[in-house]
Formats: structure tokens, sequence, C-alpha cells
């Protein structure tokens, strides 16, 4: 895949096969896609003027400058994979690896399937696979920037409802009718789920409790906010994990207090190594006092 580029001197061309579901016979309009982040963006004949997620200090431009590509391009060069994580839970993730590596989650529930998180590919395969565990009662994504092609996502499964926190509303860069927007600390999904919001790393960033995962001891599936470490006995909280900017001890204390009266023991973050297997409230809480310890100066080589 040659993502397309924005310059002057190379304007992008609009695809062959624009984006079906979108368009009127002879409307070159392509709903683009950001190739650092992933997100689409509500059709337009050229690429947008810039990704405003990805112009935020919590992502980053790439060196090459902003690249745009599309569905139909991503469509020829990758595909999905759905793997099991555990009895309930179906991952998928797009190779070769595109945008952030983000993988979604399929969680399995009595009331209908709800998709954790996005990714930017979808095609007729990963239709085919869904539709066969029961298609998506609803979509729910973290944080901006999961969004990737959310309304190609809900538009496939019957305009499922995508559940964004309010406090995000102003990063949706394709608005649609599915879009729910919710505000307060909760809000119950089909199935016994519940959206917890959270902030800190984004203002509306929010979770998703599991109560029947690991085995009934309850999981979290949180995205990147907490995001589990390289040693997987800690997570970290940031408001930007690329630029490394950390978050203030009062935030990090809002989400340890959000997750207080929720049971879980497993966290799945946003892709395959970001898994605490086991222990994951006492690993989120004992981060905490960790990231406050920094903080507050504990490691300082100065001493006057
Ligand atoms: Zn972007
Ligand atoms: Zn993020």
């Amino acid at each position: 895949m040659s993502p397309h580029r924005r310059s002057p001197a190379a304007p992008a061309t609009a695809p062959a096969s624009p984006a079906r579901s979108e368009l009127e016979p002879g409307d070159l309009a392509t709903a683009w896609l950001c190739a650092t982040c992933g997100v689409q963006f509500t059709p337009s004949a050229g690429p947008p003027p810039a990704c405003p997620i990805c112009d935020d200090e919590r992502q980053y431009v790439g060196p090459r400058g902003q690249e745009w590509t599309t569905l139909d391009e991503l469509r020829s060069g990758h595909r999905n994979e759905l793997t099991a994580e555990e009895p309930g839970l179906v991952s998928i993730r797009t190779t070769p690896t595109f945008a952030i590596g983000q993988r979604a989650l399929l969680v399995e529930t009595p009331d209908g399937n709800v998709l954790w998180d996005c990714v930017s590919l979808i095609d007729e395969a990963t239709i085919a696979a869904v539709r066969e565990r029961g298609g998506l009662a609803a979509i729910a994504i973290s944080h901006p920037h999961f969004y990737a092609s959310m309304v190609e996502w809900s538009r496939a499964f019957g305009g499922a409802p995508i559940w964004i926190h309010e406090a995000d509303r102003r990063w949706i860069v394709r608005p649609d009718a599915a879009v729910r927007t919710w505000s307060g600390a909760s809000t119950r999904l089909p199935g016994g789920l519940t959206l917890v919001h959270v902030g800190g790393h984004f203002e509306g960033s929010q979770v998703l409790h599991w109560p029947q995962g690991a085995g009934g001891r309850g999981a979290l599936l949180a995205g990147d906010y907490p995001s589990v470490c390289a040693d997987r006995r800690w997570v970290t909280f940031m408001r930007s994990y690329p630029n490394a900017i950390p978050l203030s001890e009062r935030e990090v204390e809002h989400l340890v207090t959000a997750l207080r009266p929720l049971a879980f023991d497993r966290l799945y973050g946003w892709s395959r190594d970001k898994l605490l297997a086991a222990e994951a409230k006492r690993s989120v809480e004992r981060s905490a006092l960790r990231h406050a310890r920094a903080l507050r100066g504990e490691h300082d080589v100065v001493t006057w």
C-alpha cells in the first residue's frame, strides 16, 4: 500500500471505486482514512486538510507529513485476523499492521455482541466471520485514537449504535446517526456490560467492564488508559504515549476511584501484548502509587 500524501505538487487522486454505502452514481467523494491513526473521515472529493487527531499533541504526524489512504487501498493489501482470546472474546487485528496497530475486541453475550474499539479495515470476509458469531448489537470505543472506520462497521451490521462519551464529541470526524454520545459516570450496554467514564488520557476516555470475563472473575477492556507496560505486572497512565507526556497524580487517582467498584482480574489493552492476565486490579492500584511516587520526585538525582 502506498498512502496518498498531501502535497500541492502531487494531488491525491480519487480511487476508482469509492465506498459504495455512501455515494450516488458519479459521485467521486471518498471517505479518506488517516494513515497514521487510521480514523476515517466524512466523504470528500479530496483528502481533508489535516487530521485533527494526529495534529493533537497526544498523537503525531509522521516525518513524511500527513498521509491518506482509502478503504479500497487497504482492502487490496491487508486482511483481518480473528483470534479467540478466551471463551466469549474474539480479537480482530489487521495484518500487515496498519495505523497504530490497534485491534478490536468482540465480546459475545446472550443479548448480542459488542465490538470494543475498532480497526480501519472492514471487508466481506470480516463481515461474514462476525455474522457467523451473531453480528453486532453495539459498538463502543475507548477514545478517538481508535475510532477507525466505526461508521462503516455500524452500517455493515444494520446501523449498530456507536457508544462514545459526550466529552469527546468534538473529535468525531465522521458524524453519523448511529453515534450515541452519553454523559455521566457509567452506562449499561447489552449483556451486562458497563461503560465507565475514566477521562485522563482523553476527556471522554472510557473503559468497558465485562463481568463474565476471565472465567467469571471479571475483565476490563481498557484501550490505552490505563496502558499495559512492557513488564506485564504494571500499567502506566499517560496523556500521550508516543510523545511521553504523563498524567497528573490527581487524574490517576480519579481513574483508580472510577475502577474501584468494578470486579476484574484481567485487563485487555489495545494490542495482543498489552494483557494483564491476572490480578489486574491490584496491578492498576500498585502502578498508580508508583506513578505518583515518581511524579513527586522519588527518583530525583539532584539533591539541592
Ligand atoms: Zn490521524
Ligand atoms: Zn490513545
